[in-house]
């Protein structure tokens, strides 16, 4: 779909939203989200429609592929936890995850994509797993090793969590179903 068309339905959608979601308004003075959540960027796995959540619940510090923990996601992690009171934080994987699907054939066929940063990332992803996991294993190991690595990148989120000021949680996203797992607690 070109820019053009794109605009068209993003205008159509937004005019809607405007007219009948009043949320926004109560939100313009703050935000106190009710907890922190990465997720990947499949646009299957859009966590606010999936929990049916409404504006300003969701603090989203990034939705990077395959969950892969950067440095602007734990700094999203970082201001949630210590400048909006956040006490939750999850880390949301999916099953049929593309990226996974790709570092999983790096390992199995040493097949790997052309494209330097998403190569990168992907070589990254394939050390959270090992050749022999199906994708919903995968799925919970990549989850699992994204949640230790916010710990390990910063040492205020992981404080908050040995201080039992805030929670790290992992869970799964069925994309086939539509249901979420229940929550895994990661401790540091
Ligand atoms: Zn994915």
């Amino acid at each position: 779909m070109r820019m053009a068309e794109v605009q068209r339905k993003l205008k159509e959608g937004n005019t809607e939203f405007a007219a009948t979601n009043t949320d926004y308004k109560s939100l313009v003075s703050g935000q106190h989200p009710n907890v922190a959540m990465v997720s990947c960027s499949d646009s299957r796995v859009d966590l606010a429609i999936v929990l049916s959540a409404r504006l300003g619940e969701i603090f989203q510090p990034g939705r990077p592929i395959g969950e892969a923990m950067d440095d602007t996601t734990v700094a999203g992690f970082e201001y949630a936890v210590a400048h909006l009171g956040v006490e939750s934080m999850i880390i949301a994987g999916h099953t049929g995850c593309g990226a996974l699907t790709e570092a999983l054939k790096l390992l199995k066929e040493g097949a790997s994509p052309k494209e330097a940063a998403l190569f990168r990332t992907i070589k990254g992803l394939s050390n959270n797993i090992s050749a022999d996991y199906d994708l919903e294993t995968a799925a919970w190991e990549n989850a699992r090793k994204q949640a230790s690595e916010l710990l390990r990148r910063s040492e205020s989120v992981s404080s908050a969590v040995r201080h039992g000021k805030a929670e790290l949680g992992v869970l799964v996203y069925d994309i086939s179903t539509g249901r979420i797992s229940d929550i895994e607690l990661v401790k540091p």
